[in-house]
């Protein structure tokens, strides 16, 4: 240990401290993420085993798991296919009736068990006549003084790795507490941790509880104690931001935006409306705005942000737009072009190492080269509007030398595309510019809070008037013949058309999963003379142009599509949407898929095709059909799914949990986030 280092506490202890961990075992540890005493005491239990009422094996029900144990009176193993193929038996009696385990081709079983040993098992009773369980997991039990340990109460049984046992490891846990249980103090002396353990007891209560419930109680402390944690990091960054950070005063005057509001064509919502009071205010208040703009797709973010962006620029001050892929990085850089340019803006894209000037600012055009703030500058531009005002790209504008001078505003869309890391880049890129992120993904609370904690979050819940309705339909692959019939009808009426497939090419997974390559070929006969385009990721960028120009401008009827269309591309006139293998989609997914949809006036349809899949995959399809709403739907696929949907890259700002369950500890993370604001507050932590 060199001069200056810290001796090491009691839990950062080597796991080879405890007694029976020798270098063997510490590196089957390690392969468990165990490296010290503490990591050891917070290696989280798959399940507890209630080991006080052992079924007896005469009352074990079919299809039920259950624990029971026996005394085994026989055991063997069965070959054929010459010896390729095995089955070994072990039959257990407990005075009520015979169990007969079974392992499918694992001869080597045969090793861990002799006749007359006393096991446990655990597993789904698969037959009656005789009574058997396969593969189920079993445990010796064995004389000795340890035998409290792991009979007679409730047990853990823990996620472990070849070459260790339940019983080995759950003596270490009970011996590791007795010598370093007493070692979990209180990690915030000010927290009143309520209805939940302290959390020395919750670590004793998570490996050997008194009562089911209290292991559920003992998972909810640590739980909360990572949620602090997490939370203490998010609220003191945004601390540190109010103290050290001026805001840049991008209020504006409302000169630009009025020219802009009077050009559009359509009123804003009430809801858009509220919303950018909200941002005019942080806009022009005393810290960086950090603000989340939540809205259903096609509820009208886009328009919102480019009044924000007007703000902005009337106060002097440079915009950047970071879009997901590179498709709407041009959509917007189009968009914004279309606004900004008869108001004397410059509009520039850069996507990959490129970048174009989509419209020149009004000083630029004659004059060139112009230097910033030239007195010939017939519209009065400020001196750093000069060049162009708005710069709209990929990540690209987070890697490349893009450096702007003023910068006052970041606009990311699509948040849950990027990692809080690449925001935080992009922002570092200026003075502390204001930050307007958007999502059309309805985050649910629980996820929303912790990825997004540093964020005031802004909801647009209204939809723009002038939609029609997307009618959502689950047909089976043996309707695809209707399907295409009615796809025809419409596109003979002048709709057009998007087809979803999840693959690329044939070959890059199941042969039952349809690919857009092959599709597009199918499709391209089917719907003869109708033009048909392919978008794909792998495209190169003019292509991926040309199609979704074609698309846009009408030339091209029928769209055969990865998911790159998910996000925000928007062509009112395309009104059906089939979504082939609709089964490997996520919920959340589907429904910003059918967002392309139900842009325009006219009514739409959203026809999902399942392939045959089951019972439990169609019911969860089927709530598509039943709900528009994207909160509910995006609740129910946290539910279903867990949360890796919604990360995405946004996983690197998430610390990896134990005990957090995001799906369902909503109130544990509000509990968090109150808990650690007071805590600050106090000069607790
Ligand atoms: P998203 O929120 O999914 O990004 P967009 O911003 O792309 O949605 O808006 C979808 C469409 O709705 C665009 O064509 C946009 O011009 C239009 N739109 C936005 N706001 C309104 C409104 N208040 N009234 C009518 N149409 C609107
Ligand atoms: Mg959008």
């Amino acid at each position: 240990m060199g001069m200056g280092d810290a001796p090491l506490t009691p839990l950062e202890q080597p796991v080879t401290g405890v007694r029976g961990v020798g270098p063997e075992r510490a590196a089957l540890l390690a392969r468990l993420g165990i490296g010290t005493v503490g990591d050891l005491l917070l290696h989280r239990p798959r399940r507890h085993e209630d080991r006080r009422r052992l079924e007896r094996i005469a009352a074990l029900k079919l299809n039920e798991s259950a624990s029971t144990q026996g005394r085994i009176v026989a055991q063997g193993v069965k070959y054929w296919k010459q010896r390729r193929k095995s089955l070994f038996e072990c039959v257990l009696d407990d005075g009520t009736g015979r169990l007969h385990c079974r392992w499918w081709n694992l001869p080597f079983m045969e090793n861990y068990f002799k006749v007359g040993d006393e096991i446990l098992v655990y597993g789904r009773v698969r037959s009656l006549k005789p009574r058997g369980i396969d593969h189920p997991e079993t445990e010796t039990i064995e004389g000795g003084d340890d035998r409290s340990i792991h009979l007679h109460r409730i047990v853990p049984i823990y996620p472990l790795t070849e070459g260790l046992t339940q019983r080995w490891f759950r003596g270490l846990i009970w011996r590791a507490l007795e010598a370093y249980g007493s070692a979990f103090e209180e990690p915030w002396p000010g927290l009143d941790p309520g209805d939940l353990p302290m959390r020395a007891v919750a670590v004793r209560q998570i490996h050997f509880p008194d009562e089911m419930d209290d292991a559920e109680a003992a998972r909810g402390r640590l739980a909360l104690d990572e949620l602090i944690e997490l939370q203490l990091a998010i609220q003191r960054r945004r601390r540190r931001l109010h103290e050290h950070a001026r805001a840049l005063p991008c209020g504006g005057d409302n000169r630009l935006m009025r020219r802009l509001l009077g050009s559009l064509g359509f009123k804003l919502t009430e809801a858009q409306t509220g919303v950018l009071r909200e941002i005019r205010r942080d806009l022009a208040g005393s810290h960086p705005m950090r603000r989340l703009l939540q809205g259903d797709v096609g509820s009208g973010k886009t328009v919102v942000a480019a009044c924000a962006a007007l703000m902005t620029l009337e106060s002097g001050y440079n915009v950047a737009l970071m879009a997901p892929t590179e498709i709407l990085a041009e959509q917007h850089g189009r968009v914004f072009a279309r606004w900004f340019g008869p108001l004397g803006l410059g509009v520039a894209l850069q996507t990959g190492g490129q970048k174009t000037l989509l419209t020149a600012p009004a000083g630029q055009i004659a004059v060139s080269p112009a230097g910033p703030g030239d007195a010939q500058d017939p519209s009065g531009t400020d001196a750093a509007l000069a060049g162009p005002a708005v710069t709209v790209g990929t990540h690209a504008l987070v890697e490349a030398g893009y450096c702007p001078d003023a910068l006052g505003l970041v606009i990311i869309d699509e948040q849950h595309k990027f990692g809080v890391a690449q925001r935080e880049r992009l922002v570092r890129k200026g003075r502390y510019p204001h930050l307007l992120v958007m999502t059309a993904t309805p985050i649910p609370r629980t996820l929303g809070l912790t990825l997004y904690g540093d964020l005031d979050i802004s909801v647009i819940k209204q939809m723009p008037a002038s939609r029609g309705r997307v009618r959502t339909y689950l047909r089976a692959e043996s309707s695809l013949p209707k399907v295409w019939g009615f796809v025809r009808q419409k596109l003979g009426e002048g709709r057009q058309a998007y087809i979803v497939c999840p693959r690329i090419e044939e070959r890059d997974g199941p042969a039952d999963v349809k690919a857009v390559r092959e599709e597009f070929d199918r499709v391209r006969t089917l719907f003869a003379p109708h033009a048909v385009g392919l978008l794909h990721g792998r495209l190169p960028l003019q292509e991926k142009d040309r199609v979704m120009e074609g698309f846009r401008a009408g030339q091209i009827a029928v769209l055969v599509a990865t998911s790159v269309i998910e996000v925000g591309v928007d062509v009112p006139n395309a009104t059906i949407m089939v979504v082939e293998n609709a089964e490997s989609y996520g919920l959340a997914q589907l429904h910003q898929l059918r967002g392309r949809i139900g842009r325009g006036p006219a009514e739409s349809h959203c026809i999902l095709i399942a392939a045959a899949c089951k019972d439990e995959a169609r019911r969860r399809l089927e709530a598509l059909e039943e709900t528009n709403d994207g909160f509910r739907i995006a609740e129910m696929d946290l539910l279903l799914r867990g949360p890796g949907e919604f990360l995405g890259q946004a996983q690197s700002g998430v610390p990896r949990f134990r005990f957090v369950e995001l799906a369902r500890d909503l109130a544990l993370v509000e509990r968090a986030r109150t808990a650690a604001a007071g805590l600050l507050d106090s000069g607790a932590a």
